[in-house]
C-alpha cells in the first residue's frame, strides 16, 4: 500500500506451492518432445517406404515389361514356327527343308549364331549347308562321331568353359553351344548348331524347347519326304532290279513320243529279252536267276545316256527308249549292247554262271508307228523274229503295210 505521496508503507502478499504443477509441466513438455520425437522418425521411416515402394514398384513395371517382350517375342517366335510348319509340309525335297530351316532359323533365334549340318548319301560326313548371324565353326565337313548330338541322338549343350565332353567338330569355338541332330523317323539326318554370342552369353533354357521344336519340325518334314520318295519309287520301279516298271514306262513312252513329235524328231525303242534264261533257275537256282537279272539291269543302266531310259518290261525282258535315236543309231546301240553284255562275267556264290546272251528287237517312231502301242508291238515282233532266227541277235521291226509314217507330224500333233 502506497501512502499519499505515493510511498510503500506496507506489503501483502500470497504465497502457493506450485511444485506440483511445474513437474506437471515438466512431464508435459517431455512428453510433447518425445511425441514430436517420434513423429518426426515415423516422418523419416514413411518417407523411407515411399521411396523403398517406389522404387519395387518401378522394378515391378521393369518385370511386367520385361515379361511383356519375352511373353511378345515368345509369340512371335511361335508364330514364326508355325508359319515355318506350314511351309515345311509343302516342301518337295530335302534341299527345298533345309532352304526353308535356314531361312527362318535367323528370324526364329536372332540372339544366337547358327548353323545347318548335313549327312551326306554315305553317311560319313557331316557337310555344313548354311550358318546365320556368321557362326563360325572350324571345319565345313566333319565325321558324324566328332558330334555328341548325332552320337546320342539327343541335343548336347556345352557351356563356355566346361571341357567335360566338348564336340571335336566345334573345337576352338569359346562361347556356349548346343547341337541338336535333325532325325527323321529315328534316323539322323544332320544337326542343328546353335551358339551364344557375347551380347547374349548364355542358350536360355526356355529357349531349348524352341529349339528343339525346330530341329523336331524339320525331321518330321524330312521324314514325310522320305516316305513321300519311297512311295513313288515302290509305284514306279521294279524291287528286284531297280528299274523302272512297265507302268511307268508305258507312261513316259507316251510323253517321249508327243515330245519326239512335236520336236520332229526320231525314238528309237529295243525289246530285249534274255535267252533261255530259264536254264540259270533250273541249273543253278532261283536266287541265281535272280542275281542275272540284277547284273544285267545294272550293266543296261550303264549302257545308256542320261536322256535314255531302260525298264523291266516282264520277267527278263527289258525295253530301252532311246530319244533322238533313229533306226541305224538304235540299231547301232542294240548290236553293242547285245555283244557287250555276252562277255559279262556274272558270279554267284563264287561260281561263274556262263555267257548271257539276249535277242533284241528295234523299231522307230515314226516309221513303225507313232503310238506306244504300235511301237511296242513292232518291236515285240521284231523280238521274236530274232528268238526264231537263232537267238544272240538283233532284228529291226519290218515296216507296216500301211505305215503311221504316212501321217504328217503336223498331224500327229493334232491328234
Ligand atoms: P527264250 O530264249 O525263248 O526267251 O527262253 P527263256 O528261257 O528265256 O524264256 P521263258 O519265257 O521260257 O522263260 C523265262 C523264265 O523266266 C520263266 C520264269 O520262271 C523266269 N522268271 C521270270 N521272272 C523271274 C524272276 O524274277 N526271277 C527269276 N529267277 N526267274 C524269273
Ligand atoms: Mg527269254
Ligand atoms: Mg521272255
Amino acid at each position: 500500500m502506497r501512502d499519499s505521496a505515493g510511498t510503500i508503507v506496507k506489503w501483502f502478499g500470497a504465497c502457493a506451492d506450485i511444485e506440483d504443477q511445474k513437474h506437471n509441466q515438466q512431464i508435459l513438455e517431455q512428453q510433447i518432445k518425445e511425441r514430436t520425437e517420434e513423429l518426426a522418425d515415423a516422418n523419416t521411416r514413411l518417407q523411407q517406404e515411399m521411396v523403398e515402394r517406389d522404387y519395387a514398384r518401378r522394378e515391378l513395371d521393369e518385370q511386367n515389361e520385361r515379361m511383356l517382350q519375352d511373353l511378345t517375342a515368345r509369340s512371335q517366335r511361335a508364330t514364326l514356327l508355325a508359319k515355318m510348319g506350314e511351309l515345311l509340309q509343302s516342301c518337295v525335297s530335302k534341299d527345298e527343308v533345309f532352304a526353308a530351316a535356314l531361312g527362318f532359323a535367323p528370324k526364329i533365334f536372332p540372339t544366337s549364331r547358327g548353323a545347318v549340318g548335313l549327312l551326306n548319301a554315305g553317311r560319313n560326313l557331316v557337310e555344313v549347308a548354311g550358318q546365320w548371324q556368321d557362326c563360325q565353326l572350324p571345319v565345313p565337313v566333319f565325321e558324324p562321331s566328332s558330334c555328341w548330338a548325332l552320337r546320342t541322338g539327343h541335343p548336347h549343350l556345352v557351356v563356355a568353359g566346361d571341357t567335360t565332353a566338348p564336340c571335336a567338330h566345334a573345337s576352338g569355338v569359346q562361347n556356349t553351344y548346343l547341337c541338336i541332330p535333325i532325325l527323321a523317323q529315328g534316323e539322323a539326318l544332320g544337326i542343328l548348331h546353335f551358339q551364344a554370342t557375347d551380347q547374349a552369353p548364355t542358350l536360355a533354357d526356355a529357349e531349348l524347347s524352341f529349339k528343339t521344336t525346330f530341329a523336331g519340325q524339320v525331321g518330321l518334314s524330312l521324314a514325310n519326304i522320305r516316305l513321300r520318295e519311297a512311295l513313288r519309287t515302290q509305284s514306279i520301279k521294279d524291287p528286284l532290279t531297280g528299274l523302272y516298271n512297265r507302268r511307268y514306262l508305258t507312261e513316259m513312252l507316251e510323253r517321249e513320243i508327243r515330245r519326239a513329235v512335236r520336236a520332229e524328231q526320231p525314238l528309237g525303242i529295243l525289246m530285249l529279252d534274255l535267252d533261255h534264261f530259264k536254264k540259270f533257275n533250273d541249273t543253278y537256282g532261283h536266287d541265281a536267276g535272280d542275281t542275272v537279272l540284277r547284273e544285267a539291269a545294272s550293266f543296261l543302266t550303264k549302257s545308256i545316256r542320261v536322256e535314255d531310259m531302260v525298264c523291266r518290261f516282264g520277267g527278263e525282258e527289258f525295253v530301252i527308249i532311246l530319244p533322238t535315236a533313229d533306226l541305224n543309231a538304235s540299231h547301232a546301240r542294240a548290236e553293242r549292247i547285245r555283244s557287250k553284255l555276252r562277255e559279262l562275267t556274272v558270279l554267284h556264290q563264287g561260281q561263274s554262271l556262263g555267257t548271257i546272251t539276249v535277242s533284241v528287237g528295234v523299231a522307230v517312231l515314226p516309221h513303225h508307228g507313232t503310238s506306244p502301242q504300235k511301237l511296242l508291238e513292232a518291236a515285240d515282233a521284231a523280238l521274236y523274229s530274232a528268238k526264231r532266227e537263232g537267238r544272240d541277235r538283233v532284228v529291226d521291226a519290218a515296216l507296216p503295210s500301211v505305215p503311221d509314217a504316212e501321217l504328217t507330224h503336223v498331224d500327229i500333233a493334232k491328234s
